[in-house]
């Protein structure tokens, strides 16, 4: 499936994004020509963060004359989220990506001011169409039932949290909350921020024999396995424009209900963790 609708915010979007966390600077034309290849491969999702270093002035460059087909993410961090701080850091957030809008707008993960102010703040934003929709990261149900109440229905666009074959805790309640009240649930670090299952290991052996199957790579079919509910999306990074197409293959690998079982079996969710892990 190449996109599907964003929760509430009426937008359909690529299923399979970018990520841009530990782009490389030094290497950025090769960061620039992955995120463009991405984006011309469909891969317009992309995420990106005021903490990411470079990664905003890259992802300027890489969406050049692309900026209508892209769906534009940033995040503030949590010590910058009080009212007029949100303002702020997206005004220094727009610049630096070189736009006039965010499609939209995260904050980074719960920090220690009062969410109302942060979530007063994207409002604001909104008003002014600085933003087009606000979004939460890392935060776990009893955050996200904060938010609700805070901010009313249809509001909270997307959660954005780690989600990769071998971390499937929000599999417990986070994605049955965001499916239940309209929330795009994002999975982060879909290849266990590099730690991908080894070929050798018996992880990876299922992974390659599925793979076959499809004629794909065993990145494809991780990525079709964590897109596979209604209302998820993935955003992989690679500064490699072989492996943005690559991971943009995996949006016509349809798994069988059989495969499906055969990848829950051999990374099994496993217990609820009493705090939600996050990177
Ligand atoms: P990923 O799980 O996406 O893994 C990235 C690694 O996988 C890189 O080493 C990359 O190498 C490699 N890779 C990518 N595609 C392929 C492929 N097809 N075949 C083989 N290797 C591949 O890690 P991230 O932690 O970067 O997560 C993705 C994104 O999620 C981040 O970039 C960021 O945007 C977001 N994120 C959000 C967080 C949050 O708190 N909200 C926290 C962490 C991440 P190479 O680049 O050399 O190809």
């Amino acid at each position: 499936m190449d996109a599907r609708g964003f929760g509430s915010t009426g937008q359909r979007v690529s299923v399979i994004g970018q990520g841009t966390w530990r782009i490389d600077g030094s290497a950025s034309a090769d960061a620039v020509a992955a995120l463009r290849a991405g984006v011309d491969a469909g891969l317009t999702h992309i995420d990106t963060a005021e903490m990411y270093g470079d990664a905003e002035a890259i992802v300027a460059e890489a969406i050049e004359g692309l900026r209508e087909e892209v769906f534009l993410v940033s995040k503030v961090v949590p010590g910058n989220a009080t009212r007029r701080g949100v303002a702020r850091s997206c005004e220094q957030s727009l610049r630096r990506l070189r736009t006039d809008r965010l499609d939209c707008y995260l904050l980074h993960w719960p920090g220690s001011h009062p969410l109302e102010e942060t979530i007063a703040g994207f409002e604001d934003l909104r008003r002014a169409g600085k933003i087009l929709s606000w979004g939460v990261s890392n935060f776990d149900v009893d955050d996200l039932e904060a938010a609700l109440r805070i901010a009313g229905p249809y509001r909270i666009a997307c959660n954005q949290v780690l989600y990769h074959l071998r971390e499937r805790s929000i599999e417990h309640a986070v994605i049955p909350w965001c499916a239940a009240n309209g929330v795009a649930l994002v999975g982060y670090s879909p290849f266990g921020s590099g730690d991908f299952p080894n070929p050798a290991s018996p992880g990876g052996q299922v992974l390659a024999r599925i793979a076959e199957a499809h004629a794909t790579s065993p990145h494809a079919v991780a990525l079709a396995f964590l897109t596979r509910l209604d209302g998820t999306f993935s955003i992989p990074k690679t500064g490699r424009a072989l492996r943005a197409l690559e991971n943009a293959s995996a949006r016509d690998v349809a798994l069988t209900e059989d495969e499906i079982a055969t990848l829950d079996a051999q990374f099994p969710r496993g217990r609820r963790p009493s705090s939600l892990p996050m990177l």
